[in-house]
């Protein structure tokens, strides 16, 4: 018989079952989700503190808007679970030292170019630019649809770091320099700020290709350290203020014909994220990537009008010198494949897309500008000399 006196002892005793079975819950939902109870049995989120590092100098607009955005994109979806902040080159670490950074924990999160990375990962220069290969779409393409991201998420796995595109310039500019190019042998002791296999190719064609983070690139060239640079496109090299330190823009780039940037996230820290953060990491990283194309599309050619006004003297590169440099291109190419195995197979993957999807452009984005360009009337600015 249950007597009424009881009562208050089997409530009592019930309540105390449902605390210890909220409790084990909330232990075990912390480890898979980091969800956790307070001391008032509120369920409440852990924050998890990110550090971006970039290797461009802080607020660059074009190039370093994609970290801010990364970060506001997560902050923003994470209903602020995740807080990621992001550090401009030398705030942290120097610019060349953002992918060491991720890998040993000391950040998080990266943002910056792979071919950075090309002395200690020679593969890397694939994911960013190849001399004469893929345009953005081309590369956004090969990556999300083609193979390309899980090569290169094998490549970086050793160093316990996971890429993601971060962004494509488009194609860019082949460069400014303090003096015009007119053969082959004008190219013969100029010093150039290029990096990436681009810069090998430089060398093979008789120049000297110099490292430099894009913080310096201005003062390297006004103080003649250097005779020529390679950045990014007329949005961006205006920010910098290239057209003051040298008088010839030449087009087109041939060296980054898409170049992308990259986002690196410690696999140690992604690992700790509950599935929907890395979702949200994915997604953000993924936003960022399509944004910067829109945003370099939408800028450029205001600001190659304002370049022009300006004074800056636009060129395109003679072909005898396009011709070189593919020619060195190829044996830069060749001599990668033949040293590094990781490199040959990344490369079989980007040749064989970059030749499929070439011949479909042929009808179809060349075919359309081609016919665009026969019924609307010239829009090449005027050179002004
Ligand atoms: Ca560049």
């Amino acid at each position: 018989m249950f007597e009424r006196r009881f009562l208050p002892v089997v409530v009592v005793a019930l309540v105390a079952l449902l605390v210890l079975v909220t409790g084990l819950w909330a232990v075990d939902s912390n480890r898979q989700s980091t969800t956790e109870v307070d001391p008032s049995g509120q369920p409440r989120q852990i924050v998890h503190n990110w550090k971006l590092v970039t290797t461009w100098p802080k607020n660059l607009p074009g190039l370093g808007t994609a970290p801010e955005n990364f970060a506001r994109y997560v902050n923003e979806m994470s209903a602020g679970r995740m807080q990621v902040r992001v550090f401009g080159a030398g705030e942290i670490v120097p610019a060349f030292e953002v992918f060491d950074a991720v890998s040993q924990g000391a950040a998080e999160v990266g943002h910056g170019a792979s071919y950075y990375w090309k002395g200690k990962i020679p593969a890397s220069v694939f994911f960013t630019a190849v001399p004469f290969g893929m345009t953005a779409q081309e590369m956004n393409g090969w990556l999300h649809y083609g193979g390309g991201l899980e090569l290169w998420q094998e490549l970086y796995a050793p160093f316990g770091v996971i890429p993601f595109a971060g962004g494509s310039s488009g194609v860019q500019m082949a460069g400014w320099f303090n003096r015009e190019l007119k053969t082959t042998q004008d190219l013969v002791g100029l010093k150039m700020r290029i990096p990436g296999l681009a810069g090998e190719v430089f060398d093979a064609a008789g120049g000297t290709a110099v490292r430099i983070a894009g913080g310096e690139v201005y003062t390297s060239m006004q103080t003649g350290v250097i005779d020529a640079v390679e950045w990014v496109g007329p949005y961006n090299d205006r920010t910098l203020g290239l057209n003051e330190v040298a008088e010839f823009y030449y087009y087109p780039g041939w060296h980054e014909p898409g170049a992308l940037l990259e986002f690196t996230v410690n696999a140690k820290a992604f690992a700790k994220l509950s599935p929907d953060l890395q979702a949200i990491v994915r997604a953000a990283a993924r936003a960022a990537n399509q944004d910067m194309l829109d945003e370099f599309t939408a800028r450029n050619n205001e600001s190659l009008q304002q370049l022009l006004q300006a004074g800056t003297k636009l060129r395109p590169l003679p072909d005898d010198i396009l011709a070189l440099l593919y020619e060195k291109s190829l044996v830069a190419m060749a001599k990668l494949r033949a040293a590094d195995p990781r490199a040959e197979k990344i490369a079989r993957s980007y040749d064989a897309f970059a030749t499929n999807v070439r011949a479909y452009h042929e009808i179809s984005e060349r075919a359309y500008l081609n016919a665009r360009d026969k019924v609307l009337p010239p829009v090449m600015p005027e050179p002004v000399d």
